[in-house]
């Protein structure tokens, strides 16, 4: 009887796990073909001065517009593209795409001061990857400037050697660079001290329960001091309330980014919410 029970734990789970991996390679067929098919479209956010209230960057975050599943979140593809290496083709694409989109709006006028690309570790240590990116720069006459490329923490723990070389080439090449997910890394705080980074994002779920929650009241203001000891920026991100704005811009962090300022916007509602922003900023002072 044990044995039978035993037998049909092991059936049970077998089948399930074949379920598991059959769902794993129709969703690795498909986003093959989503890259051929180019079925990918970019969001961005805007990153806000609490200072001034003005955009003055833009997070890039990339969807798949799939015919078939609708329209899918990263979280649901991101690491099996990590995996299976499909990143390095996605990563590719949305590197060039975000610099085009950003020298439109550039030369519209419009453009804030960066783009913010999320890079995963794989793409980034990729031997191509600066060569690769000093050639999207140059085809698509993106400022160096204005790329930000973030990478989270537990990343930068990875092969540390390796990860300076190209910290350290980007940073020649006028690319900044931001940690994100600071704070969920474990890692230790001392290559704070010695990569060439410029911005800490504080994650979101720090900042989802202040100011209630005495710990993480006691976390993002210890993560604000700490990156203006440094002189680094510091951006919270899942940022929804006006409760957690007003917390945040009291312990002097300057940029925010979340719902409440602004949804995830294709590429037609940001050109929009960028020319709202700039006829209101230059209405508002013509009235000062
Ligand atoms: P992330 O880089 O930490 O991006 C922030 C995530 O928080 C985004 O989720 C954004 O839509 C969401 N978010 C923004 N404001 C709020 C808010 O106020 N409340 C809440 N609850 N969430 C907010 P999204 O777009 O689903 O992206 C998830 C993750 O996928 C990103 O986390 C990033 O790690 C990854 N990702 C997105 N685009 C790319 C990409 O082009 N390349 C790579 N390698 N990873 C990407
Ligand atoms: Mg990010
Ligand atoms: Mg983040
Ligand atoms: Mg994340």
């Amino acid at each position: 009887r044990a044995k039978d029970s035993g037998r049909n734990t092991y059936e049970f789970f077998t089948a399930e796990m074949q379920q598991m991996a059959m769902a794993r390679l129709g969703l690795e067929r498909d986003l093959r073909f989503a890259i051929e098919r180019q079925e990918f479209i970019l969001h961005f956010q805007p990153q806000m001065s609490l200072a001034t209230n003005q955009v003055v960057g833009l997070e890039v975050l990339v969807r798949w517009e799939s015919g078939t599943r609708g329209l899918v979140s990263p979280a649901e593809f991101i690491g099996l593209a990590e995996e299976n290496g499909q990143i390095l083709a996605l990563g590719d694409w949305v590197l060039k795409r975000a610099c085009q989109q950003y020298v439109e709006w550039f030369n519209e006028g419009i453009a804030p001061g960066y783009i913010a690309v999320n890079v995963s570790g794989r793409q980034f240590r990729s031997a191509k990857f600066t060569s690769r990116l000093r050639e999207i720069l140059t085809e698509t006459k993106m400022p160096a400037r204005g790329l930000e490329i973030e990478l989270t923490e537990s990343f930068l723990m990875e092969d540390q050697e390796a990860v300076m070389r190209t910290l350290n080439e980007l940073r020649e090449m006028g690319v900044t660079l931001s940690v994100d997910d600071f704070g969920t890394g474990y890692s230790s705080l001392s290559y704070l001290k010695r990569f060439p980074i410029s911005t800490l994002k504080i994650d979101k779920s720090f900042v989802q329960d202040v100011p209630g929650d005495d710990e993480d009241v006691a976390i993002v203001s210890a993560i604000i001091r700490m990156a203006h000891a440094l002189k680094l920026d510091v951006v919270a991100e899942g940022v929804e309330t006006a409760e957690q704005q007003q917390f945040l811009h009291k312990q002097g962090c300057q940029i925010v980014q979340g719902f409440l300022f602004s949804r995830p916007l294709n590429a037609d509602e940001c050109g929009k919410f960028l020319r709202k922003r700039l006829e209101e900023s230059s209405s508002s002072s013509q009235i000062a």
